[in-house]
């Protein structure tokens, strides 16, 4: 027989179903509504922050855990927030987007046959990177409507091979932000079975409801919390892939050598410019930011129960989670490529954000990082599709 020409590690995952809804998507010339991206200017200051950088000749590799700039912003941001001392030059390190990030924690921390428990309805890369580390992703359901956790059935999933708990709040794709209730739990079974807490706190600054609380603040988690951030969604530079980690100094060793080795680092001039960014924008800036999103959200939301969809108004992030069975039978994929085929608004089918992947059934996932004028006319469109089939 001939041999398998791939490694079968890449046999258990598919490709990103966010990013095929976006080719869908331009396919169908439909509103991207699927991968959460702005259609909307990054802060000026930071483009002529990025332009001066290059000008300046800030062209070359940078310090492979990232420029002593962001790393200074960073220590500075951390301390500003959310009161942490954070090492600069033991405790930082600058990725190719939460992406990278997310892949190079998991490398660096997590051995083959561990157990890592995975909060769902998840964002889809945990999967994947769980099983890039050859361990075992072990998931445990937040039931909708509330998506609220239940500690008892956290614990219950807990074994002697478990390493890990993947935390992402805000939470993409429910909208979730998890309350100090729930992060307590979390963390008092960390430091009860030894634990590592991966926190994917990306949308840290967007949140209409309650507060960000980082884990690694909270008694007794510093030392086992690594803490995800970046700057694509905070000043709406997706494309630049800038990330960020927080790790305690043995850990961060770890997980700059696998970095380091995947990317050797970040965009040199991007990282300089996020830096300014930090340094610069101020309390207004992270405040209207909330508010645009709290503008955009009720459009959606407004939209998606005008045209039969049943959903909750996200706590944080920048996404609607929507059950679509009062639309139609269809399953979510298919669902998914009518509605950008005929209503010509993409969404992400919501088995992406589960396992198994029929628990996402009737779920679709709508971005609301857009121009009100986007979502006006994708709301329009939504009630136009909903109105024909009714
Ligand atoms: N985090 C964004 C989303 O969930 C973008 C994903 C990506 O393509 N990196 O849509």
């Amino acid at each position: 027989m001939k041999p398998q020409r791939t490694a079968l590690r890449t046999h258990s995952f598919t490709e990103s179903v966010i990013r095929d809804m976006t080719r869908v998507a331009k396919k169908h010339n439909a509103i991207n509504l699927a991968q959460g991206f702005p259609d909307f200017p990054a802060p000026q200051l930071l483009k002529d922050a990025a332009c001066d950088a290059i000008n300046a000749d800030i062209n070359q590799y940078a310090v492979t855990w990232g420029t002593a700039s962001m790393r200074d912003a960073l220590v500075e941001k951390y301390h500003k927030w959310y009161g942490m001392d954070v090492a600069g030059d033991q405790e930082i390190t600058v990725t190719c987007g939460g992406t990278e990030g997310m892949a190079s924690v998991m490398l660096g921390v997590i051995n083959p046959g561990d157990e890592v428990i995975i909060l769902q309805p998840f964002y889809e890369n945990y999967g994947p990177d769980t099983i890039l580390c050859e361990a075992k992703p072990v998931f445990l359901t937040l039931e909708g409507p509330d998506f609220r956790l239940d500690p008892d059935h956290l614990a219950s999933l807990i074994t002697k091979r478990t390493r890990a708990i993947i935390v992402n709040t805000p939470n993409n794709p429910t909208g979730r932000v998890l309350d100090q209730e729930e992060l307590d739990a979390i963390a008092n079974l960390c430091i009860k079975h030894d634990l590592l807490a991966i926190t994917d706190e990306i949308y840290e600054h967007i949140y209409y409801e309650g507060k960000h609380i980082p884990m690694a603040t909270m008694d007794g988690m510093k030392d086992r919390t690594i803490t995800l951030s970046g700057l694509s969604k905070t000043f709406s530079v997706t494309g630049w892939r800038i990330g960020t980690i927080i790790a305690p100094p043995d850990l961060t060793k770890a997980i700059r050598k696998v970095h380091d080795f995947l990317t050797v680092g970040a965009p040199a001039p991007l990282q300089e410019a996020c830096a300014v960014g930090l340094n610069q924008l101020g309390k207004g800036y992270y405040s209207s930011m909330i508010s645009d999103y709290r503008d955009r959200r009720e459009i959606l939301y407004a939209a998606l129960k005008d045209s039969g969809f049943t959903c909750n108004k996200p706590e944080g992030a920048y996404y609607i989670l929507a059950d679509f069975s009062q639309l139609s039978d269809e399953p979510d994929d298919v669902f998914s490529r009518v509605l950008a085929r005929d209503a010509k608004v993409s969404p992400v089918p919501g088995s992406s954000f589960h396992s198994p992947a029929e628990l996402g059934k009737s779920l679709v996932r709508f971005a609301f990082c857009k121009r009100s004028e986007t979502l006006l006319e994708a709301g329009d469109r939504l009630r136009h599709f909903a109105h024909n089939r009714g």
